[in-house]
C-alpha cells in the first residue's frame, strides 16, 4: 500500500539491470495469478525472480517461526507455478534473495526462517546501511556458473536477508558461501537448464557497469539469447 492505494511492481534496480545487460524487461504482477502461466512463459526468454517477502513455511512443511516476516500467499502461488513452468520449458532463471529461497522451496528444499535466532554466531546478514554497502564476503566455487558470470571467485556483497537455505533442494548445487557457512549462491548442475540463484542483491549495482554483480544479468541475457537461437533453428 502506498498512500492508501494498492500497488504492484518491483524495485527499479531490477528493471535497470536487465536493460543494462541488453534485455527487454517485462514486469509480471503476482495479481495475474497462476492460471496464465502457459501464455506468459511462452512470451518470455528468461525469468528473474526478485527479492521480497518470506516464503510461507507451509510450502516446505514447516510451522511458522515466531520471527517469520511478512508473507504473501498470492505471490507465493504465482511465483512457485511460474518457476515450475519456466523450468519445464527450459528458460534460464536468475533468482535473487527471496528468489533463491523460492527456487530452493519449489525444488523440495527448506529454509532457515530467521538467521539471528536460529543460527547463533552467524554473521549479520541484515543491516540498515546503503543498498550498495558490501558487508560480508562470499567464496565462489571455481568453475561454477556463478564464477563465470561474476568473473571472480571471491566477492564482498551487500546483504539484506534474515532467511536462507537450510536443506538444499535436490537438483541444486552450492556455488557460493559466506564465511559463516550460509549459502549465498546455488545453481543447476551442468547439463540442466541454466539456473543461477544468489542471496545478495546484484541489481543494486546497476549504476556501476564494471561491478562484477552486473555480470549475472549479462550472463542471463547471453544464455537466453543462445537458447532462443537454438529454438529458432529447431522450429525453423
Ligand atoms: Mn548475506
Amino acid at each position: 500500500m502506498v498512500s492508501g492505494v494498492e500497488r504492484t511492481g518491483v524495485n527499479a534496480a531490477y528493471v535497470l539491470s536487465v536493460l543494462n545487460a541488453g534485455g527487454v524487461p517485462l514486469v509480471l504482477s503476482p495479481l495475474i495469478g497462476a492460471g496464465h502461466n502457459a501464455e506468459l512463459v511462452e512470451s518470455l526468454d528468461g525469468l528473474v525472480l526478485s527479492g521480497g517477502e518470506d516464503v510461507a513455511p507451509e510450502h516446505y512443511g514447516a510451522a511458522a517461526h515466531p520471527a517469520l516476516g511478512d508473507v504473501d500467499p498470492v505471490r507465493d502461488a504465482f511465483e512457485l507455478e511460474l518457476f515450475r513452468d519456466a523450468r519445464a520449458r527450459g528458460l534460464p532463471v536468475l533468482a535473487i534473495c527471496r528468489g533463491i529461497q523460492l527456487v530452493n522451496v519449489a525444488l523440495g528444499g527448506s529454509l532457515w526462517q530467521d538467521i539471528p535466532s536460529e543460527r547463533p554466531g552467524a554473521l549479520q546478514h541484515t543491516h540498515r546501511g546503503g543498498r550498495e554497502d558490501r558487508t560480508h564476503a562470499v567464496q565462489i566455487e571455481p568453475g561454477s556458473s556463478l564464477a563465470r558470470a561474476l568473473g571472480t571467485t571471491r566477492l564482498e556483497v551487500n546483504s539484506f536477508h534474515h532467511q536462507s537455505i537450510r536443506e538444499l533442494a535436490p537438483g541444486l548445487v552450492v556455488s557460493g558461501s559466506a564465511p559463516d557457512g550460509e549459502i549465498e549462491g546455488a545453481e543447476s548442475p551442468p547439463g540442466d537448464p541454466w539456473l543461477l540463484a544468489v542471496q545478495w542483491h546484484p541489481e543494486e549495482f546497476h549504476r556501476d557497469a564494471r561491478a562484477p554483480d552486473q555480470g549475472l544479468f549479462h550472463e542471463l541475457i547471453r544464455v537466453a539469447g543462445a537458447r532462443k537461437e537454438r529454438e529458432t533453428a529447431r522450429t525453423g
